[in-house]
């Protein structure tokens, strides 16, 4: 069977873009990084999605002579400007590694930068960049949005990173935080699942 290689660190991203692309293209292996040889992964140093994610894909496939998939992704707080945006992995600073101590000081910096800013101006919005880059130099990227809002206290055990302060305008009636939601549903209405449906079908040609 053809293989891709999803060239990311963030198990739970991981396992979400494993679970989507399995769906939509099931008849292709997709590795992780434990799947091959260590290499040195580059620094997300660009300005944009689309740069880091072309960042990640191109390193993955230099390294591993893979057609390589990699996503960066963010939250965009329109009462910060559009931050965290890029930034979004590392808003608290870059000490620690255990990620889900440090998704929690990025949340409660989040929720405390928004204390005085009122329910009607706290629209945000999960944006992604998902590149696929091939061993002959042919590049691909989609793009996928969710929009909603942030919430004031963290809520739910699910997903990863800021999904216990977004209620995704889907959910707004319920209340309930993206980190509250059935994998598959949060797959169906975010930014990465929407990105990946739209590679699938790419994936699939360009490996068949
Ligand atoms: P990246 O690994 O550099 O793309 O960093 C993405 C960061 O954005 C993650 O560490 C999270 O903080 C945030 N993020 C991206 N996608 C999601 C999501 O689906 N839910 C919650 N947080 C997300």
């Amino acid at each position: 069977m053809p293989e891709v290689f999803l060239a990311s660190r963030n198990s739970k991203k991981v396992a979400e873009m494993q679970r989507i692309l399995a769906e939509h293209v099931p008849d292709v292996v997709v590795l992780g990084l434990d799947d091959v040889t260590p290499y040195e992964e580059p620094v997300e140093d660009q300005p944009t999605f689309e740069g880091n994610a072309l960042l990640k894909a191109r390193a993955a496939v230099a390294a591993t002579g893979r057609p390589s998939v990699a996503d960066d992704s963010g939250l965009c707080v329109d009462a910060l400007n559009g931050m965290p945006g890029v930034l979004s992995a590392r808003w608290s600073g870059r000490r620690g590694t255990d990620r889900e101590e440090v998704d929690t000081r990025n949340n409660v910096l989040l929720l405390d930068q928004l204390a005085d800013v009122p329910d009607e101006r706290r629209t945000a919005h999960f944006t992604c960049a998902v590149a696929l880059c091939l061993p002959g130099g042919e590049e691909h990227v989609v793009h996928g949005r969710m929009d909603g809002r942030i919430i004031r206290e963290q809520r739910g055990a699910g997903g990863f990173g800021y999904d216990v302060l977004f209620v995704a305008d889907e959910h707004a009636a319920e209340g309930l935080t993206s980190a509250e939601l059935d994998p598959a549903e949060k797959d169906r209405i975010s930014h990465r699942g929407r990105a990946l449906r739209e590679l699938a079908p790419v994936v699939a040609r360009v490996l068949a």
